[in-house]
């Protein structure tokens, strides 16, 4: 990639969602201003500029699901709806200055580290980059999992996934199945039941319900945002410490999760009257297991005269209608597929090409899904991974977490700046210290003995994907750059 088309960058950051939007405006406030972003959508925003599904919208308080340097007074309820955010997204990169750093509808193909010139080789469907740097921020949450249904691809109705809403296709008075009971799930059903004709909602797996306290603002409560100082960060650190109250029941002590399970069962005797329907969705595994859903509608819906809830396997679809492992047949107009994601398998760790030739996919293969800090990866220098291994949360606002990385970024960077190095690669031994110091608190959560499986855990049964503590410790982890964990180059010339 030497020809004179090629474009160079300090720093390359891959996607614009909260993370690649974040790290963008806190290199340019940092006065790192040699960068790129490139995105494969029209816009800012990532899975919520992707997840326009009715009903979309965040499970995360809405005064915490922000940035810390752009707070907004001006939310419209106690949880936000997909619009808003997306717009709010919008607005930060038009107020921070920068949508002229973007490159849109710019897909990368490929990105291969270039070990005798120290340098990332990106290719991109508008033209190849290369970079001293890159971030990879192209989110855990984008790449659709489409189920391998038999005959899925014979159906004739209309079919899309959950992330990909058709609206060009009406479901009014028809005929509707949604596969998956995931958080996406729980904001469909609901928003789509009253106006289908019949709903039939998949269940492989039930997942316990907790209620939420949702409500629009009042116009003082916005006011008062607005003109009281310090009252929205207030608010924000009391919700902060209230989430953070799930690392107990999920990690430290899971027994404690009884009290949820307490609340979870209340609000299914509650909210269904069939108990036949009761006995269905009751789960069978441990609270926090999963990934905790969080509706005040959705036990509501599926108690609905025209919903029923399917708990028997897929076993065919058909060109109008599903079979199910019983032999039972439905008819059926449209099929949503709220099946999730490909997180652990993400198809976007086979573009990754790191200094011994190797993916990161046949990296991951081989040693499972391991990072340094759930930021940098052994084998990639020069490259921060963000909401990589181990750095996910799924309680809380996963901002938190993006913004304790992009502090770990920046130090990188500047630190390596001021000493006039020109890669940084972290030790093999200091990767496996850290996870081997990771594995029994990891152990000890609830997601690995409750009793199920989750996008949480790789096809070795690792968790790879969740930081199993308080978040502030992480924060504290990433606030400075340890070089002492990394080889580093320095510059040539
Ligand atoms: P998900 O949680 O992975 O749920 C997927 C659902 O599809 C599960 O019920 C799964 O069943 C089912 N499924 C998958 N493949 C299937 C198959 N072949 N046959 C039948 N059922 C199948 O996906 P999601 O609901 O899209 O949510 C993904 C993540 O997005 C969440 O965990 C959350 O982190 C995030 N999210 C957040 C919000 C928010 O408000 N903050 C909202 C939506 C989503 P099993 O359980 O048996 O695997």
């Amino acid at each position: 990639m030497s020809s004179n088309d090629t474009r160079h960058v300090q720093i390359m950051i891959i996607g614009s969602g909260l993370s690649g939007l974040g790290t963008a405006i806190r290199l340019s406030q940092q006065g790192l201003t040699d960068f790129l972003v490139i995105e494969r959508g029209p816009d800012v925003g990532g899975t919520w500029r992707d997840n326009t599904y009715p009903g979309a919208g965040c499970d995360v308080p809405s005064h915490l699901y922000s940035y810390s340097f752009a707070l907004n007074p001006n939310w419209s309820a106690t949880f936000s709806p997909q619009a808003e955010i997306e717009q709010y997204m919008r607005d930060v990169s038009q107020r921070y200055g920068v949508r002229d750093k973007h490159i849109f509808d710019c897909t990368m193909t490929g990105a291969r580290w270039n070990d005798e010139d120290g340098r990332w080789e990106v290719s991109t469907s508008q033209g190849s980059f290369t970079a001293d740097f890159v971030v990879s921020a192209a989110g855990v949450l984008a790449e659709p999992n489409l189920p391998d249904i038999k005959g899925i691809s014979s159906f004739e109705g209309e079919i899309f996934h959950s992330a990909r809403w058709n609206h060009d296709a009406s479901l009014a008075g028809k005929k509707v199945a949604v596969i998956g009971t995931g958080s996406s799930s729980v904001q469909i059903v609901p928003s789509i039941a009253p106006e289908v004709a019949h709903l039939d909602v998949y269940q492989r797996t039930a997942t316990w319900v907790m209620p939420q306290v949702k409500r629009p603002y009042l116009g003082l409560e916005r006011f008062a945002f607005k003109r009281v100082p310090g009252l929205q960060r207030l608010l924000r650190a009391l919700i902060y410490i209230q989430r953070e109250l799930f690392v107990v029941t999920q990690v430290k002590y899971p027994a404690t999760g009884i009290v949820l399970e307490m609340i979870g069962r209340l609000k299914m005797r509650f909210e269904i009257k069939d108990p036949e329907l009761r006995r269905k969705v009751m789960p069978q595994h441990r609270i926090g297991c999963k990934r905790m859903l969080v509706s005040n509608k959705f036990y509501g819906a599926l108690d609905r005269d025209n919903v029923d809830v399917v708990t028997d396997g897929i076993a065919e679809v058909r060109a109008h209608s599903i079979v199910t492992d019983d032999g039972t047949e439905r008819e059926v107009d449209a099929i949503v597929l709220a099946t999730g994601f490909h997180v652990a398998d993400s198809p976007t760790y086979n573009l990754y090409t790191g200094r011994d030739g190797r993916t990161m996919s046949e990296a991951a293969d081989v040693e499972g899904f391991q990072m340094y800090k759930g930021i940098t990866v052994a084998d990639f220098p020069n490259m921060f991974f963000m909401l990589g291994a181990n750095s996910g949360l799924n309680y809380t606002s996963l901002i938190y977490i993006i913004e304790s990385q992009i502090n770990y970024l920046v130090d990188t960077i500047t630190t390596m700046q001021a000493k006039n190095l020109r890669s940084f690669e972290v030790r093999v031994d200091a990767q496996h210290e850290y996870n081997r110091r990771l594995a029994p608190k990891l152990a000890k959560a609830v997601w690995a003995d409750g009793g199920c499986t989750s996008w949480f855990l790789d096809k070795h049964g690792n968790n790879a994907a969740l930081w199993p503590d308080f978040s502030y410790k992480y924060r504290k982890m990433v606030r400075t750059f340890d070089i002492e964990a990394y080889d580093t180059k320095a510059e040539t010339a």
